[in-house]
């Protein structure tokens, strides 16, 4: 896993509030990365790109394309903040881990705190599911910041859009801001969520 510094979202449950600023002291550069990876031929399969928001490097498609070039396939974990770069990488990936945080309406703004962020992720889901690119599309609940009806909401507009497989994920408390554990526990009917998807499934906090 490679994790990328910068998103220009701030979801108040980010698990890595240290990767949101662009810049940060600390990290590995690319070179060494690349040299880690030169030596682990063979042993490692693939290389997911993670975050932060991944999509916020400039440099995402050229990375990918020296990571493949030593054999590696390729992994992206993204919210699609980036739609035009989000396409650009996509003939490189192989799996796409997609996080859809809300209806993707105003509801989006009040979990990033960002004016039309809803939009720019809509347009990165549509351009993942018209690529064919294998992928999940996961959301990230607790009835803090996102009702059953807005869930419904979502996973509806999700199976209208084509997802196949989808991942519902109970919020654990081990970063941002400290919710009450107990109202991360999904209270959703399970069966009409999973008959909207070939595919479901809930991960327990
Ligand atoms: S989009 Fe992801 S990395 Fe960015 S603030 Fe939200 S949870 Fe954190």
């Amino acid at each position: 896993m490679v994790y990328c510094q910068g998103c220009p979202w701030r979801c108040g449950y980010c698990h890595n509030p240290h990767l949101l600023p662009s810049e940060a002291v600390g990290g590995i550069a690319w070179s060494e990365v690349l040299e880690f990876l030169r030596r682990r031929r063979g042993l490692l399969d693939a290389v997911v790109f993670s975050g932060g928001e991944p999509t916020a490097q400039p440099g995402l498609a050229r990375a990918m394309r020296a990571v493949k070039a030593l054999g590696y396939r390729i992994g992206l974990h993204s919210a699609g903040a980036y739609p035009r770069r989000f396409a650009e990488v996509l003939p490189l990936v192989d799996w796409v881990g997609f996080d859809a945080k809300a209806p993707f309406d105003a509801t989006y703004e009040r979990i990033t705190g960002v004016r039309a962020s809803g939009a720019a992720a809509l347009a990165s889901a549509r351009s993942l599911l018209a690529s064919g690119v294998d992928c999940e599309f996961r959301t990230t609940w607790h009835a803090g910041f996102l009702s059953l009806a807005e869930l419904e909401r979502l996973t509806g507009t999700l199976a209208d859009l084509g997802v196949r497989r989808y991942a519902l994920q109970e919020f654990r408390a081990s970063g941002g801001v400290g919710f009450r554990p107990e109202a991360a526990t999904v209270t959703a009917d399970l069966d009409a969520l999973q008959r909207r998807f070939p595919q479901f499934s809930l991960r327990r906090a």
